[in-house]
């Protein structure tokens, strides 16, 4: 399948069952031909933080599960940090719902095409608090195209409702390894404790 799409008006879905149904049968870009899983989410679909990376990787790819493998081992460790519980706290999704081959970035028409998924998850989950990890996501959400060492850390207002924080994508914080003052890591430690203050805030 080239770039071509099949871009139907998005369905009403009444349930995140009925949109997962949908997107595991989905073949409305050529990610559906690499694809091992459709990725979907994982979490509390009844949690008030949903945290959106950019892709599947080959991990979560094979588990079918978005944030496994070793960027999602560092995930865990972020939000026990943060004394957030993945289970119960978060639903977990990615912007596109299976893997781009070797894990490049998705593409535009990709991006596209998937959307209706990630729209109806916000709408059905309805969250208080966004994380964008990443810059696809941020672009996904947001629609800006700013460096995330530039935006991080920062709250928006977005059209879904939610105040969204960009993050840094944990396999960025895996190339970069420094604990010290100021690093990558350093300063995600910092955004996990304010997005700990805020859900405190909302309980
Ligand atoms: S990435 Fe999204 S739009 Fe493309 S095939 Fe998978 S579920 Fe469908």
């Amino acid at each position: 399948m080239s770039e071509q799409l099949h871009l139907a008006p998005p369905p009403i879905w009444q349930s995140l069952e009925a949109v997962e149904s949908s997107a595991r049968a989905c073949r409305d870009c050529q990610l559906c031909q690499s694809r091992t899983n459709v990725v979907f989410s994982a979490g509390n679909a009844k949690a008030k933080l949903m945290i959106i990376a950019e892709a599947p990787g080959r991990n979560e790819d094979e588990a079918g599960v978005p944030f496994v493998g070793r960027a999602g081992k560092l995930f865990d460790k972020i939000l026990e940090a943060g004394r957030i519980d993945r289970e119960k706290e978060i639903y977990l999704c990615n912007v596109v719902k299976c893997r781009p081959p070797n894990n490049r970035p998705p593409a535009k028409a990709e991006i596209q095409a998937c959307r209706k998924y990630l729209e109806a998850q916000l709408e059905l989950v309805r969250p208080a608090l966004i994380l964008v990890a990443g810059a696809t996501a941020v672009e996904a959400i947001l629609d800006v195209k700013d460096p995330i060492s530039r935006i991080r850390g920062t709250w928006f207002d977005c059209q879904f409702g939610a105040k969204v924080m960009p993050v840094f994508h944990p396999t960025y914080l895996l190339r970069n390894d420094s604990k010290e003052i100021g690093s990558p890591k350093w300063l995600m430690w910092q955004d996990i404790q304010e997005v700990r203050k805020q859900l405190d805030l909302l309980n």
